[in-house]
Order: C-alpha cells, then structure tokens, then sequence
C-alpha cells in the first residue's frame, strides 16, 4: 500500500495528460496513462505497472492542477512496498553476480538480452 501522504496536488481526473503520456500513446490502456497511475496511487495500490512510466514529466507539464502522476516520490515509495518485475531481479542479480546488468560476456561481446524493468 501506498499509505504515507506525499506532497501532491489532487488529481481531478481530467484526462489532459493522458495525450501527452508516451506510454499511453502506445498502448492506450487506461491502467498505465498518467490519470490511471494517479487513480491507483490515491487509493493506495502499489504496482509493478508504475514501472512502466518513464519518469519524462510530460504529463505534470500539462496537468491543470500541478499533480504529479508517477513522480520520483511515488515510485520511491513502490520501491519500498518490495514491488518488483522479473526483469528488476534479473538485472539486480547480474550486477551482484558479474558487475553488469545483463550476465556473464565475455571481452567485447555484446549482450544479446537487454534487462530492463
Ligand atoms: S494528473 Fe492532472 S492532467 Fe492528469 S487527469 Fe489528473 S488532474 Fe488531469
Ligand atoms: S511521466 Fe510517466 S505517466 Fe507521465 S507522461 Fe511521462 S511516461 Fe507518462
């Protein structure tokens, strides 16, 4: 749960930023658009989708109100919850591992696996 209070303006739910957000753009589903995150982090739901925002600000740019949809608070905070993609792990694991996020290379090979979240 998203339970601690953060400095955000409320989301009014207007929509304004949804046409600028990346990510919807691409794949026009509500649960991943700056309104969608902005709905989720008001009730408390910490989920990996918030993983899918690129931190790009274009949407706090356009809201009306100021709000803040997938701001470094929120995604600090669904960090701390323990939320995690299969990705993260991988990349997490490599790094402790073999010093790079994308597993044993050898001298001047290029990974064929690109981890990300
Ligand atoms: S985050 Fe801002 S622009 Fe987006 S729906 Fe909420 S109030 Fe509107
Ligand atoms: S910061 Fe995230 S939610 Fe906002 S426009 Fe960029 S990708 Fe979309």
């Amino acid at each position: 749960m998203l339970n601690e209070p953060i400095d955000n303006a409320p989301c009014i739910e207007c929509g304004l930023c949804r046409e600028v957000c990346p990510i919807f753009t691409i794949l026009r589903r509500e649960h991943v658009s700056p309104r969608g995150l902005a709905i989720l982090a008001d009730r408390g739901i910490a989920s990996a989708v918030f993983y899918q925002c690129t931190l790009c600000r274009a949407c706090r740019v356009v809201c009306p109100v100021g709000h803040d949809p997938a701001g470094e608070q929120v995604r600090a905070r669904v960090v701390a919850q323990g939320v995690e993609t299969e990705a993260n792990r991988t990349m997490i694991a490599n790094i402790r591992q073999y010093g790079n996020p994308f597993g044993p290379l050898k001298e001047g090979e290029i990974p064929k696996t690109l981890t990300c979240c």
